[in-house]
């Protein structure tokens, strides 16, 4: 029978067209030419190997989204998100398994929400799902709006003390009449799950050291290049946007990984040319499609962390989510790409779960 590729086998053919990422030198046009065969070879599979191949490997060829597409104009691999955060979700649960077997214990995550924001709810109510689904008890503790500062306080510091509790998290935005700082650095740095706590994101920013947690976003960006097989070190990267919660501690994260990275925001002068220079892009500026494919370097591999609400009359809700790279053109230049929804959105929940596993496992010192 004629050879399917297997996972790993794909994968490292997969790996082997990133040639910015795996040698120093440019893409040469033979090297995108592998790609563009090993593409279209996937596609032409059976249908029944293609399924299995695809669902091994994290890196999905285009075809793949849209079977509709002309191949001859499409080089870059998905990265999926939903299939490499299931692979996540599915190691915790029978990591915290074998836990529960060894030791009796079973990780808790606290959930405080104030407030009825609908995206909030749902976020929280994701939350919620994502430990059922692996075996993490969540303890929820909802609040009115007109809930006090100080009762925010007493959640956190009850939440604080309570050792069936190993992660904690504070829904944002909180109302407007609470400050925000005050309470993220009233949770232990022990507990801190979203690695927020300013020592978390200081050790995060130390050479020598490592934080107790990192935030779960940009953590999930580079789980995402790891599992990818994408190298880090000495390659360029930018990072579009320099926000406490993802921009700034992305750049940390790859510059930890001895990545050289530029950071760019809305001051930045001809941004179009520093992002060009990257063999590593995360985009995360909230700006629907701000990164164009003529900002993108051939063989470069894109994270796009942008989820961006456009009216779209047309769609069953009347709006479609976007990332923050133009997802076609990017299609055209980049090697590997995430998508928007599917690639770093499913990865901050899993990420959530894995810093509440970590931090059991660290409190009750199981290996
Ligand atoms: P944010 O707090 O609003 O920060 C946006 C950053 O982008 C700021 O640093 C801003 O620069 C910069 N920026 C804005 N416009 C720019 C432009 N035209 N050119 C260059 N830089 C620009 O946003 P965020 O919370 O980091 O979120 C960013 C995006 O990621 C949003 O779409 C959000 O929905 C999404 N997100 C997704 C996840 C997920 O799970 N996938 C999680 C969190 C956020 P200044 O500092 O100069 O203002």
């Amino acid at each position: 029978m004629e050879s399917v590729p297997s996972r790993l086998s794909l994968q490292s053919l997969a790996r082997a067209s990133l040639p910015s990422l795996s040698r120093p030198s440019l893409p040469s046009p033979s090297l995108l030419l592998l790609h563009r065969r090993l593409t279209a070879f996937s596609v032409a599979l059976p249908s029944f190997a293609r399924k299995q191949s695809l669902a091994a490997s994290p890196l999905r060829p285009f075809a793949a989204l849209s079977e509709q597409s002309d191949l001859s104009e499409h080089t870059a691999a998905i990265i999926d998100g939903k299939l490499i955060s299931k692979q996540i979700k599915d190691e915790i649960a029978s990591e915290i398994s074998r836990m529960k077997d060894a030791i009796g214990i079973v990780p808790g995550l606290a959930v405080i929400l104030v407030g009825t924001r609908k995206d909030s709810q749902t976020y929280v109510r994701n939350k919620k799902k994502g430990c059922e689904l692996v075996g993490i008890t969540s303890h929820e503790a909802l609040l009115p709006e007109d809930a006090s500062e100080e009762d925010v306080l007493r959640l956190v510091s009850g939440f604080n003390d309570d050792p069936s509790v190993h992660g904690i998290l504070v829904q944002l935005p909180l109302p407007k009449h609470m400050n925000e700082g005050k309470v993220m650095d009233a949770i232990s740095i022990y507990k801190d799950v979203d690695g927020f706590h300013p020592l978390n994101v200081g050790y995060l920013a130390m050479q020598g050291k490592n934080p107790l947690f990192v935030p779960c976003t940009p953590k999930g960006c580079l789980e995402l290049l790891s599992r990818s097989g994408i190298n880090i070190e000495g390659k360029r990267a930018v990072v579009i946007g320099r926000s406490n919660i993802v921009g700034i501690p992305a750049a940390l994260l790859l510059q930890k990984q001895n990545a050289t990275v530029s950071i760019i925001h809305s001051k930045t002068k001809d941004p179009e040319k520093i992002t060009r220079e990257a063999d590593i892009i995360i985009a995360a500026a909230g700006v629907p499609n701000l990164v164009r494919g003529s900002w993108i370097k051939p063989g470069a591999v894109v994270i796009d962390v942008g989820i961006n609400p456009v009216n779209d009359p047309t769609a069953p809700r009347g709006y479609n989510l976007v990332g923050d790279v133009c997802f076609d053109e990017a299609c055209k230049v980049a090697s590997a790409i995430t998508p928007v929804p599917g690639g770093v959105g499913p990865m901050t929940i899993a990420m959530l779960l894995s810093n509440t596993l970590d931090s059991a496992k660290r409190m009750h010192n199981f290996k």
